[in-house]
């Protein structure tokens, strides 16, 4: 499935972004799980996501992303509603999958998000089918969000995001959520934390997310798209909304593909980290 893969994901810790989020960050008492490698090169975090957020003061969308590497879901054609095709695979499954908990838990996640881009007036529905009634989404259709599930992964990962982007079409044909179940060492994650990593996971899926350079992430431990899962964040911080809001009041780079382009796609991936407290 993925070729070239390449693991954009670092901790974001900037001079400036430090400062500017100082404030913000004072007085928290934040359970961090897990930190990140901080030597990616700060002069990579420089802004130029353009225009400046008058309307959106605490969007990390600078941090996260920039011009040449934004990402997002578009209305096609004529049509000024942007569709989301979400295909969940529920036969390829580790043991101790629910499917009635994630059929539960994957539209209330998506509309934790899409709710926020709602109020903001954009059209955005989503189609979620399930391998085990509809089968596998045809390979001609347009770009799919792509849900699976596997035991467990070989590090402190709990779950990863792919997008898999054709560079001369701009656009992205599928993106492919993976969650584990478990933790590296195959103690089962509380059901509580594998739907915030999913709700995590669908932020990168919507466009928080970078093909290079910036870290795909928020600096702010407060955050659901902080790179690590912080237990007491189970929701959708203020920040978070404004960060979505912002993403999809710009023309991405990257759009969503209408059909399936004939090159070859490039596959990008963030993952997010979780361990228990020590
Ligand atoms: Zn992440």
């Amino acid at each position: 499935m993925t070729q070239n893969p390449q693991y954009t994901q670092s901790a974001p810790w900037g001079l400036p972004e430090l400062f500017r989020r100082s404030l913000r960050v004072l007085g928290r008492t934040a359970l961090l799980l897990v930190v990140f490698d901080c030597s990616e090169d700060p002069q990579k975090n420089l802004v130029n996501v353009e225009p400046p957020p008058e309307g959106y003061p605490l969007s990390y969308l600078y941090e996260a992303s920039n011009s040449n590497t934004l990402v997002r879901w578009t209305a096609q054609g004529a049509d000024p509603a942007i569709n989301i095709h979400v295909a969940v695979d529920d036969i390829d499954v580790p043991a101790g999958f629910n499917s009635s908990f994630w059929a539960n838990v994957i539209p209330a996640k998506l509309d934790m998000w899409l709710d926020v881009l709602r109020q903001d007036g954009h059209d955005v529905t989503t189609n979620i089918s399930y391998q085990s009634k509809t089968g596998p989404p045809p390979a001609d259709s347009g770009a799919v969000l792509h849900i699976k599930f596997q035991d467990k992964f070989d590090s402190r990962v709990a779950g990863t995001t792919a997008i898999d982007i054709v560079q001369i079409n701009r656009c992205f044909t599928s993106e492919t959520v993976t969650l584990a179940l478990r933790d590296s060492n195959g103690t089962t994650y509380p059901q509580f934390i594998t739907s915030t990593v999913l709700l995590h996971e669908l932020g990168h899926a919507l466009g928080i997310f970078a093909t290079s350079g910036q870290t795909a992430h928020s600096p702010d431990s407060s955050d659901i798209m902080f790179p690590t899962i912080n237990i007491n964040q189970n929701g959708l911080s203020a920040a978070d909304r404004q960060t979505i809001r912002h993403l999809y009041s710009m023309t991405p780079r990257y759009r969503s593909c209408a059909t399936a382009p004939l090159a070859k796609p490039t596959t990008y991936i963030v993952a997010a980290g979780y361990r228990p407290k020590d």
